[in-house]
């Protein structure tokens, strides 16, 4: 009977151990999770949710994966995999012969360069773990400095002043959120946190990040020093790569798969926040995302493609933000567009149309209350999978419909 390995039990592992189950496979899947607690959901740990004492958002009950079959291995760490001999070897010394082996080892938060270790005071946020940490500390009276303007730091801003903490964000760039949002979008998001609170300063430069009598020391260059009761720091993430790389798998800013997933390794896949791939609607550039939605997606299809199923990477990026009542929303990757076009949705909601030069909608950008843009940023999803190239003009006219274009 076959036996499929999976290394790493979050979002896209999880997916992909059931998907092998939906599709019809009859064969041993076994599940490897580095963290004690089985699958959870990362995206709410950074939003209201870590004011929730309770377990986290579990993607599927534990009895499930007993009834599916599926031997979920938690708290063992995958130190090695041997393609030649197609072995796998576990932390608590067990080896696991694989037919095909999939790498859904996710990523892991940057640390501060110099910055100490395990300092209760200098955090980051990937797990349920870290989450637990910071919870205690998010309370009034409390300073936090968030090292980083990205989306996990300016999510934490959000539920650390609803918590009725003290926040103040430091991002050494001119502006929050540089990395593939628009300004306008940056823009109103930082006004929002200013007007709940929050101190935004940009384009400042840290020297140093210390421990010092019980408080986060923050060094600017300006020799400006800030002190916090925690320093979280949010600076981004780097794709668990290790394992792969000492089995000699090609790495390219992530362990490199092609468009079914597969790595340079025959029978070994990745999917997920680990792995970059050439995206075909952006004519084969080969991207890493760190998407909720990329990490079910990617889960599934190598799921099929395990099954050998030759099903390609087809879909177009999506990535969400929740900050206090507002949901960002993004299709598409807007970087290198030549222009955008805004349509207004009304109650302060609004998207921003990419285009690149020929005129080819590349990505769309919204944000608004709830779910204000989430059915416009499905149509223009569908929009950019097909390739369209509609008129400026009437993206931007809110009285013609998206389903118009759709089908035009
Ligand atoms: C705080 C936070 C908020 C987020 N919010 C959003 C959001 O609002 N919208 C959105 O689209 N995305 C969001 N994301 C991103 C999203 O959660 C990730 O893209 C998704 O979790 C990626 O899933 P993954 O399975 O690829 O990796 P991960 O979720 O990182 O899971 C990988 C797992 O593999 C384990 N592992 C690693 N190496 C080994 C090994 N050698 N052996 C065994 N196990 C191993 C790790 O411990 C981990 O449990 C958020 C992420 C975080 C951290």
């Amino acid at each position: 009977m076959d036996h499929f390995v999976i290394l790493g039990a979050g979002e896209c592992g999880a997916r992909a151990a059931f998907a092998l189950r939906e599709k019809g496979f009859d064969g041993d899947i076994t599940l490897v999770g580095a963290e004690l607690l089985h699958p959870y959901e990362r995206p709410p740990l950074s939003k209201a949710g870590i004011a929730d004492t309770s377990d986290p958002k579990f993607i599927a009950a534990a009895e499930k994966y007993a009834e599916s079959n599926i031997r979920l291995r938690t708290g063992v760490e995958a130190g090695d995999f041997d393609t030649t001999s197609r072995t796998v070897t576990l932390s608590d010394g067990t080896m696991l012969s694989y037919d095909k082996l999939l790498l859904a080892t996710g990523a892991s938060a940057r640390s501060f360069p110099g910055a100490p270790e395990n300092s209760p005071h200098i955090r980051s946020l990937r797990t349920h773990h870290d989450a637990a940490a910071l919870r205690g500390v998010m309370k009034p009276g409390r300073h936090i400095a968030i090292i980083g303007g990205g989306f996990i730091g300016l999510e934490l801003a959000a539920t650390a002043r609803l918590l009725g903490a003290e926040v103040t964000v430091i991002e050494g760039l001119e502006r929050v959120l540089k990395r593939g949002v628009p300004e306008e979008i940056a823009h109103l998001l930082t006004e929002r946190h200013r007007a709940e609170g929050v101190e935004i300063r940009c384009g400042v430069s840290i020297e140093a990040l210390t421990e010092e009598g019980g408080k986060a020391v923050i060094r600017l260059s300006t020799g400006e020093v800030i002190e916090a009761d925690l320093a979280l720091v949010g600076i981004g993430a780097r794709p668990n790569v290790e394992i792969a790389e000492k089995a000699g798998l090609a790495i390219e800013n992530g362990i490199a798969v092609d468009t079914y997933l597969q790595t340079s390794a025959s029978d070994v896949f990745a999917a997920g926040d680990c792995c970059s791939f050439p995206l075909s609607i952006y004519g084969g550039r080969r991207v890493r995302l760190e998407s909720w939605r990329n990490a079910q997606e990617q889960g599934t299809l190598a799921a099929a493609n395990m099954l050998g199923r030759d099903e390609a990477v087809s879909s177009v990026p999506w990535f969400w933000s929740d900050q206090y009542d507002m949901t960002l929303q993004i299709a598409g990757l807007p970087e290198g567009a030549a222009t955008h076009q805004r349509r207004d949705l009304g109650a302060g909601a609004f998207i921003l149309f990419h285009l690149d030069a020929d005129g080819r909608l590349i990505a769309a950008s919204g944000i608004g209350p709830g779910n204000a843009v989430a059915r416009d940023i499905r149509l223009a999803e569908m929009l950019i999978a097909a390739g369209a190239h509609p008129d400026p003009a009437a993206l931007a006219a809110s009285d013609i419909k998206l389903k118009s274009l759709l089908a035009a």
